[in-house]
């Protein structure tokens, strides 16, 4: 009699125990079934990107601001977003890659300002040079819809940096998913600043109504 006992006891365990296992793959699969977009703010922390000397504006807090609001936008769409930081630290740029990879992320975007000593000013997006057909997807979209916003100039997608195409920028590189460098605009010009003050929520939605687009275009569903 005892040992039945104990035996419906064992049984009751492990069964439980199955139940366990199953609920967790369960709500792993749910997880991953989400569409995954890393949104990554450039610099941060002690690497502060460029400065506008003037007004004491540094890219790094620009580019988190942004890159909330994009996240915000995408989060709206329930979409998984996945930042590389959310917080004025300093991330290296093999981190960063690291992050995108291993959370195995559908799309990679990377959020920066421009500086020049010229009067340039205006958006422009950068991708890798080769094997670059869904990146190119990826910028194109985003600037599109950038560019139905208020900007000066639309400085169009650019392959490899602005050395040349021999070379590609670190994130765009070792990212395994179509990635993009969005440059938002001179943080060096005062009305390119000015724009992205008044248009910082206009300017978030049109990213990340390129990447939904994207999704779409290259057929990326869970
Ligand atoms: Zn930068």
């Amino acid at each position: 009699m005892n040992k039945r006992k104990l035996d419906k006891r064992k049984v009751l365990i492990a069964i439980l125990i199955v139940l366990a296992f199953i609920s967790i793959i369960i709500y792993n699969i749910t997880l991953d079934n989400k569409i995954i977009v890393c949104i990554d703010a450039g610099h941060g922390g002690s690497d502060v990107g460029a400065i506008n000397e003037d007004t004491n504006r540094y890219e790094k807090d620009d580019n988190l601001k942004v890159a909330k609001q994009v996240k915000e936008e995408l989060q709206k769409q329930d979409i998984k977003v996945v930042m590389t930081r959310n917080s004025d630290k300093k991330v290296d740029l093999r981190k960063r890659c690291n992050i995108a990879n291993n959370k195995h992320a559908d799309l990679f975007v990377s959020i920066h300002r421009n500086s020049s000593d010229t009067q340039a000013d205006g958006v422009e997006i950068w991708v890798k040079s080769r094997d670059n057909e869904k990146n190119k997807v990826l910028a194109n979209n985003i600037l599109e819809n950038l560019a139905n916003q208020e900007i000066q100039t639309n400085r169009g997608v650019k392959e490899g940096t602005m050395q040349g195409t021999s070379s590609d920028y670190y994130v765009n590189e070792n990212t395994n998913m179509p990635s993009c460098l969005i440059e938002l605009g001179f943080i060096s010009n005062k009305t390119d600043n000015k724009l992205l003050d008044k248009n910082t929520k206009e300017y978030a939605k049109a990213i990340a109504d390129g990447i939904i687009q994207t999704l779409e275009d290259l057929d990326i569903t869970k």
